[in-house]
């Protein structure tokens, strides 16, 4: 039989731990999180953010901007937020306005206040293998998820679906630091299903519905659905069709209540390492 990988309940524990150590503090973690898009679903993404920081204690900042922002609109902004010593996490909600440069806007943030991890500076260090300020918050998630269930991953042949900067790229390189055997799959790997067989661990983020199907799972891997997409009903479904899966899996996670509360846990856990940071920073 299959084991659910509950990441709300694991998720739930986290934020539980993160009110009880800042109750005491006179001083909160401080969150500011930058909203400059009108997807509805980074609208929801932003509020349920906002929910759980203050459910943890924290001060929770929201700042949103309209379609005629510009890049140094918000540049401006992330330099006062960068020198607010209330602040100690600064998270710029992806995507942007089509109209914004991205990469520009992430560069502006301190690293040291780089909550999502995707400053160069520590996108860099993770790669190398030097401990950033803060690593990515859905892989970090991941890793978290698997270790609250003793899940080793030394030596396990991992196979990541997805090659993006926010959560393929890193969790194949938070995997190699765990000394798992790592394949990173994307849409133009040819026999996708003879390499995903082989996987002890498979990672999918594609966004692509249920593409992950009984036949691309060896038995008894160990199965983590990272995408999110609404279906034509209006459910939340993942790229593995879970129902069928399942079957075959020692561990999976279901799609909602998986991935997605593993990654604001992560980002609150994030808030406060920094908060710690720049405490022992003035000591
Ligand atoms: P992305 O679009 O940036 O990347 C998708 C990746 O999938 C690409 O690297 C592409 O090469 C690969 N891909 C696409 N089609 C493929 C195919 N047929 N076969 C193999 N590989 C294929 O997306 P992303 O930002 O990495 O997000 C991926 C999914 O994860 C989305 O559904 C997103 O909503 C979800 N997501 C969830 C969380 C969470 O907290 N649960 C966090 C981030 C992203």
């Amino acid at each position: 039989m299959t084991i659910i990988l509950d990441g709300k309940k694991s998720a739930n524990s986290i934020i539980e731990t993160l009110r009880k150590k800042t109750a005491p503090l006179k001083q909160k973690p401080g969150l500011a999180v930058i909203l400059a898009n009108d997807n509805p679903a980074s609208r929801i993404y932003v509020k349920t953010k906002e929910k759980k920081a203050k459910e943890a204690g924290f001060n929770s900042f929201v700042y949103q901007f309209d379609n005629n922002t510009t890049n140094n609109q918000i540049i401006d902004l992330i330099d006062k937020l960068n020198k607010n010593p209330d602040i100690h996490g600064i998270l710029v909600q992806l995507p942007l306005f089509s109209r914004l440069d991205e990469q520009k806007i992430i560069e502006a943030i301190d690293p040291k206040k780089d909550v999502d991890g995707f400053h160069p500076i520590n996108v860099g260090k993770l790669h190398i293998g030097i401990e950033p300020h803060a690593v990515c918050c859905t892989p970090r998630g991941i890793i978290r998820l698997l270790k609250d269930y003793n899940i080793t991953l030394e030596g396990k042949n991992a196979v990541v679906i997805g090659r993006s900067n926010i959560v393929g790229k890193p969790i194949a390189a938070l995997l190699l630091k765990e000394n798992a055997t790592v394949c990173i799959a994307h849409s133009r790997t040819k026999n996708l299903q003879e390499i995903t067989k082989k996987a002890d661990i498979l990672i999918s983020a594609t966004g692509i519905p249920l593409l992950i199907k009984e036949d691309f799972v060896k038995e008894g891997a160990i199965v983590v659905d990272v995408g999110i997409i609404k279906n034509e009903e209006g459910r939340i479904i993942g790229d593995v069709d879970f129902s069928e899966v399942s079957k075959k899996t020692s561990y999976i996670t279901p799609v909602p209540g998986g991935v997605g509360p593993m990654t604001i846990a992560m980002l609150l856990d994030n808030t406060y390492e920094l908060y710690k940071d720049s405490i022992n920073e003035k000591l």
